[in-house]
Formats: structure tokens, C-alpha cells, sequence
């Protein structure tokens, strides 16, 4: 932990400097790119063998802590890591394995990544997030108003995690409509202190791009972000695939694995592929897409095309068009050439679409790189759902289940597969019921949630203007920090 990791952005031709606080308070980039490590630093096979069988928080400390640096001190990243990963947020957790692998046929593993407060993977990055943000801010005595939208999970994660902290705000725009009673509920539940929920009447789309342009406002330049482009949340999802990795292969540690991954915004693969570079023996990284399947067709013919609306499906968290997390592999595709970088991500936001063949790299350029990909429908989910529970593999949800389906249906090669889970079935009860005629009973802490988050959202027209009125009203000023 004692080198220095530092960053750069993908569109910034001077190539300037920064470090983990700077990329963890600025999310985007000032120039529109994301930032992504100068270089990635390695795990050894020595070093793997050390971290098999460690607890998840020591795991996690030693392996973020490479992707930290001098920042956050090692013994506040242990309490960061102690803070987001405890038993009250864990109830589920077994010996505090909070990432448990398990198999349900021989080569076919599932791993367990949303035993958190929400109950979806997103928790596992947002927890430590708001608390480096929390540890970062307090060092520098400054306090920040974060803004976000949500379809969903994104929402409830990160007001679980931001609850209650002194250093910061959320504010969450929300559709007024389209969310699940439970998804809503989850929110509404967490509404005060420093939490504000914010319905629109309209679809997230509207919400992302009322959020979009207050951004572009000099007024509100300095709100912070939470979605999945902050570099913390790619950092802290890294561990759980060495984690994943360690427990598939036992002893023979350097034998290769697959992960099967769940796919919208291209968050959750991105650390798996920084994992794989970091060192850790994954052969293929597959994502697993829903009808929305640009990221499938996208691997496999070399064309990125944004249709023209995300449809809605039985797994709606990944109910996504553009996946912003892409254009980090962008950059490395184009060997870190940000003018080239900057040339592809502008001819898609200009015209929709982008084909590797205009840009000199071969059609399958992401599978030499190590993806692969599929994608599942609605009748495909709900058969998958039952098929694992009639193996005796659990209960799982919609999006495990395109990742579950995704992964039999490729060719057998001997490699062990490893799917995500990252969703627990009580949100997504509906297509549960209908794939197998029952849910499974509801964990204590989830028993009550539609009835506890009654309310709790103000109500704001679906323009940017009234929710910067909103935000002067409800927040005061945005004076720099
Ligand atoms: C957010 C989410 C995904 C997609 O993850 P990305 O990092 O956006 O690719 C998949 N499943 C669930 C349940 C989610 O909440």
C-alpha cells in the first residue's frame, strides 16, 4: 500500500494527475471522460494465496487499499471496511463471508453479492463509497449536496449508505411511476435528515436528464455524484471477484474461472476486467444482458447502436441504453489514446451508433480482449428461476436468472463458471411467484418495508428549473468547497 495509485481521464489529452479523493469527489471528469488508474497495480499468485480464507473486510482493505493509496490511511480503510460490512448490514452473512460462492452443478457456481441493507449488489460499492467520501470531506472540513437519479436500486443503496452522514446530502430523483410498491417503499422509508426524495412525474430518462443539465449550470457545478461512472464504486466492487475467484478454485489457486455477469451500465464486468488485470486467473468475462442487449450485440458484431427507448422487462435494473461505464474499456481498446477515445464516445452521443470497423480495430476486438456475452427474454428468466429451484439451487431473482441462463447456455469448456447474483428474490416477488407458484418467507429487517415507506417523496415538475428551486430551497447554497 505504500505506492501511490493515480489517475487520468479518457478524454484529457494533457494527461493530468489526480488522486483517489480528487476522482472520488469530482465523479465525471471536467472534460466529460471518466477517470481510470495510470496504471493498474498487481496482485501475485503469492499474494492471492495470502488473501484465500481471510476475512472479506481484510480482503477487501489489502486489495482497495491498492487502488487508494496514500489517501485514506490503511487503518481508516480497515474501519471503512468494518463500517460498510458489518453484521447489521450483513444479517445474512455467514462467518463473515459476506460474498458467499456456492455450487449448483458441477462447474456451475452462483455468488451471493446482495445480502446488504437493499438487497442488490449496488451495496456492496455504496456502502464504502459514502464512507470514504464521509472520511475524505471531514478531513477537509467540507460538506457536499449529492444529486442523483434512479430507476430504482441505485436510489435506496445509496440513501442507506448516506443516511445520516454530516458531511454530505442526497437528494434522489425518482419516476413517479414504474418503480416496484417495494422498490418505492425502500426509499420513501429513508426520507429526512439529510435525505430528500424527489418524484417526477415522467420516466427516469426525464430524471437523468434533469439531472444532466442542473450539472452543466455554473450555480450547480459542484454537486456530487453517486452513480456508477465514480471511479469509488468500480474500486470497491474489485475485491468481491478476487474474493469470488479465491473460493471457486480452493486450493488450486491459478486455474482459470468464468464470471457470468448481469449487465446494465457496465459497472459491475469493468472491476471484473480491472480484477483480471490486476492479476486474477478469469479467463472470460460474459455479460449476461436482458431484451436490451446493445452490450451483447456490441461484443459480438463490433457495433455499439443505442435503440431508440429502453424497454421495460421482468429484471429492470439493467433496463439500460447507453452503459457509461464503457468508456473506460474504450480507452484501453484505443491503447489510452484520449483524442481517438474522445473521436469514438462523440460520433455515438452525435449519431447513436459506432462501429469498431471505422475506427481500425477488428469486429471481435472485446472478445480477444476476453468477453463474451448473451442475453435472456422474459420466459427465458422465469424458467431459469425454476430450474435452478428444482435443482435445489435456491430461490433466485430475475437478474441472477439471466446470468444463470446466460452461462448454460454457452459451450461447455471445463472452466468453472461463476454467476452473480445481485439481487435477493424479495424485491422482485411477482416474477418470482409466477416462475415457481410461491416466494420464499421474507428476512425480518424486509418484512414490513411497503408499509414503513408510505410517503416520504416531494412531489417537483418534470423541468430542470423547478428542481434547481427545489434544491436552493431545500439546500441553500453551493458555494465550492
Ligand atoms: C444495477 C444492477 C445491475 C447492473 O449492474 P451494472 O453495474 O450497471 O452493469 C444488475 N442487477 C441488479 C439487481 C442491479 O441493481
Amino acid at each position: 500500500m505504500s505506492e501511490q495509485v493515480t489517475y487520468v481521464s479518457t478524454r484529457d489529452v494533457d494527461e493530468q494527475i489526480e488522486s483517489y479523493s480528487d476522482v472520488l469527489l469530482q465523479g465525471l471528469a471536467p472534460d466529460g471522460g471518466l477517470f481510470v488508474p495510470d496504471a493498474v497495480p498487481q496482485l501475485s499468485a503469492d499474494t492471492l494465496r495470502t488473501l484465500s480464507g481471510k476475512p472479506y473486510t481484510e480482503l477487501f482493505t489489502h486489495v482497495k487499499g491498492l487502488l487508494v493509496g496514500q489517501d485514506i490511511p490503511a487503518q481508516a480503510q480497515r474501519q471503512i471496511a468494518q463500517g460498510a460490512y458489518n453484521e447489521e448490514n450483513f444479517p445474512g452473512a455467514y462467518d463473515g463471508n459476506i460474498v458467499p460462492v456456492y455450487q449448483i452443478q458441477p462447474d456451475l457456481f452462483i455468488q451471493q453479492l446482495s445480502n446488504g441493507p437493499t438487497g442488490a449488489f449496488k451495496d456492496m460499492a455504496l456502502q464504502p463509497l459514502a464512507r470514504d467520501m464521509d472520511f475524505v470531506l471531514a478531513q477537509r472540513g467540507g460538506w457536499v449536496a449529492l444529486l442523483g437519479a434512479t430507476s430504482g436500486d441505485t436510489g435506496s443503496s445509496a440513501e442507506a449508505a448516506v443516511k445520516g452522514l454530516n458531511t454530505m446530502g442526497l437528494v434522489m430523483l425518482s419516476p413517479e411511476t414504474g418503480m416496484s410498491a417495494f422498490q418505492r417503499a425502500q426509499m420513501g422509508r429513508l426520507s429526512g435528515e439529510n435525505i430528500y426524495n424527489v418524484s417526477i412525474p415522467g420516466r427516469f430518462d426525464d430524471c437523468q436528464n434533469i439531472v444532466k443539465a442542473i450539472k452543466k449550470d455554473p450555480e450547480f457545478a459542484h454537486l456530487g455524484a453517486v452513480n456508477s461512472i465514480n471511479w469509488g464504486r468500480v474500486a470497491s466492487q474489485i475485491p468481491y471477484y478476487v474474493s469470488g475467484y479465491l473460493q471457486a478454485v480452493g486450493e488450486n489457486i491459478g486455474q482459470p474461472v468464468d464470471f457470468v455477469v448481469p449487465t446494465g451500465n457496465f459497472g459491475n464486468v469493468l472491476a471484473g476486467h480491472i480484477a483480471r488485470k490486476m492479476g486474477v486467473p478469469i479467463r472470460k468475462l460474459i455479460v449476461a444482458t436482458n431484451e436490451n442487449n446493445v452490450l451483447d450485440r456490441l461484443i459480438q458484431t463490433g457495433v455499439y447502436e443505442k435503440p431508440v427507448e429502453a424497454q421495460i422487462t421482468t429484471s429492470p435494473s439493467m433496463d439500460i441504453t447507453v452503459a457509461s461505464n464503457y468508456e473506460r474499456l474504450v480507452y484501453e481498446l484505443f491503447s489510452n489514446d484520449p483524442t481517438l477515445t474522445s473521436k469514438y464516445m462523440r460520433e455515438f452521443e452525435r449519431t447513436g451508433r459506432v462501429d469498431f470497423a471505422d475506427f481500425g480495430l477488428p469486429a471481435d476486438v472485446l472478445q480477444k480482449l476476453g468477453f463474451d456475452s448473451g442475453s435472456s427474454t422474459a420466459q427465458n428468466r422465469l424458467d431459469t428461476i425454476a430450474w435452478v429451484y428444482h435443482i435445489g439451487g435456491g430461490i433466485i431473482d430475475p437478474h441472477t436468472a439471466d446470468a444463470v441462463y446466460v452461462a448454460r447456455h454457452k459451450k461447455a469448456s471445463g472452466v468453472p463458471m461463476v454467476c452473480m447474483s445481485t439481487a435477493l428474490p424479495v424485491k422482485f416477488e411477482d416474477t418470482v411467484r409466477e416462475a415457481i407458484g410461491h416466494v420464499p418467507p421474507r428476512e425480518p429487517r424486509f418484512a414490513h418495508v411497503e408499509a414503513e415507506g408510505q410517503g416520504g417523496f416531494d412531489l417537483v415538475p418534470n423541468s430542470p428549473e423547478a428542481v434547481k428551486d427545489y434544491l436552493r430551497r431545500k439546500i441553500g447554497s453551493f458555494a465550492q468547497l
